[in-house]
């Protein structure tokens, strides 16, 4: 039997060429969203505004399309981290991250990835395949705890802007009125400093922006974050001078601190120089340890004191806490252990 395809995660303007083909009016389109984005179904019977015919014609290709998660981790300071499978063996991580009224959930745009940083479990997997905008949007709405929700980053496994595709389809889902109505300031996108799609990303969006930095010197960032060989830094930091960053929306550098490796006084001055007039701030990074790394973290005595340095300096700088560290919270390392479960 052929595989139906999901119509969750498809856009207005895909759903109405897929209304065209079926023979369903234009306006059904809009219909279906609102089914989709705006209620809590699970079939396509369910979509009571459509005629039995035409739910009929469209459950012929298509299915609903949600897929819930098959494992989840619970660390004692309330984080959870869900595991979804999607084909025989890929699986893909979400991290939910509560915080008094705020709900931080944290999804992935890739299976494995393709940028090769030192210090990430996701970088080991290598690259698979990427997800699909419904597989994405998949990981937030099939969430159990889904309605409470107040953040999303895209700072799981894999380079968003290396699917820069489905990631944006699955921004415009998440953020148009027809979708789920999620405010874009509410959203944050992390990329290494990918740059062929990040010209796409500051013109098509208006989600926060962080930037993997970790090294203000090229030839250190080059050792740890390969992209660095490719894509510049400095040229990233070119092209973000372009753009306004003094309005709502947000321009993050995060800097992972590694002890004996980034925390020099030389580092926070190579931050001074390089972001010292870009509206913008950094947030200091506790390293996850992942097995077998030469990395350590640095203390919290370290991070205050570099925080507190670049502050004198005038950048606005701010520590993120460390969360879920007992279940293996550091990108991809869940799905890495499950994958090494099953043999693969
Ligand atoms: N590819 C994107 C988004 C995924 S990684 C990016 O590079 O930004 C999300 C963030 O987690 C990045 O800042 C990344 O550098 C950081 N990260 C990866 N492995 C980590 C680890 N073991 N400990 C702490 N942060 C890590």
């Amino acid at each position: 039997m052929k595989e139906k395809e999901p119509l969750f995660g498809k856009t207005v303007s895909e759903l109405k060429e897929i209304c065209s083909k079926a023979g369903l009016p234009s306006y059904s389109a809009r219909q279906i969203a609102k089914w989709l984005y705006g209620k809590d179904i699970s079939s396509i019977s369910q979509m009571t505004d459509l005629s039995l015919k035409h739910r009929e014609v469209l459950s012929e290709s298509y299915d609903y399309g949600l897929v819930p998660p098959v494992d989840c981790a619970v660390s004692s300071d309330g984080t959870r981290k869900y595991l979804y499978k999607y084909n025989a063996n890929d699986y893909v991580e979400a991290v939910m991250i509560p915080d008094r009224e705020r709900v931080t959930l944290c999804v992935s745009t890739q299976i494995g990835c393709r940028m090769n940083c030192a210090f990430c479990a996701t970088a080991r997997q290598g690259f698979k395949r990427n997800l699909t905008c419904s597989q994405i949007l998949n990981i937030i709405r099939s969430l159990p705890e889904f309605h409470r929700i107040t953040n999303i980053v895209y700072m799981g496994m894999g380079e968003p802007l290396d699917n820069y595709a489905n990631v944006k389809k699955s921004i415009e889902v998440l953020t148009e009125q027809w979708g789920f109505g999620f405010s874009p300031r509410r959203i944050t996108l992390s990329t290494s400093g990918y740059i062929p799609f990040l010209k796409e990303f500051l013109e098509e969006t208006d989600v926060h922006l962080a930037i993997s930095l970790h090294s203000p010197f090229p030839a250190q960032r080059k050792e740890i974050m390969p992209v660095e060989k490719t894509y510049k830094m400095e040229d990233v930091i070119k092209l973000l001078k372009r753009y306004d960053w003094t309005g709502q929306r947000r321009l993050t550098f995060e800097y992972i601190l590694f002890k004996g490796f980034n925390d020099r006084k030389q580092h926070a001055l190579g931050l001074v120089r390089l972001l010292g007039n870009l509206p913008c701030r950094i947030n200091i990074i506790p390293f996850h340890s992942i097995p077998d790394s030469p990395f350590c973290g640095a203390d919290m005595q370290d991070m205050q004191n570099f925080r507190d340095f670049l502050s004198a300096k005038g950048l606005t700088c701010t520590i993120r806490a460390s969360r879920g560290q007992d279940i293996l919270a550091a990108c991809g390392l869940l799905s890495t252990k499950k994958i090494m479960e099953n043999g693969k």
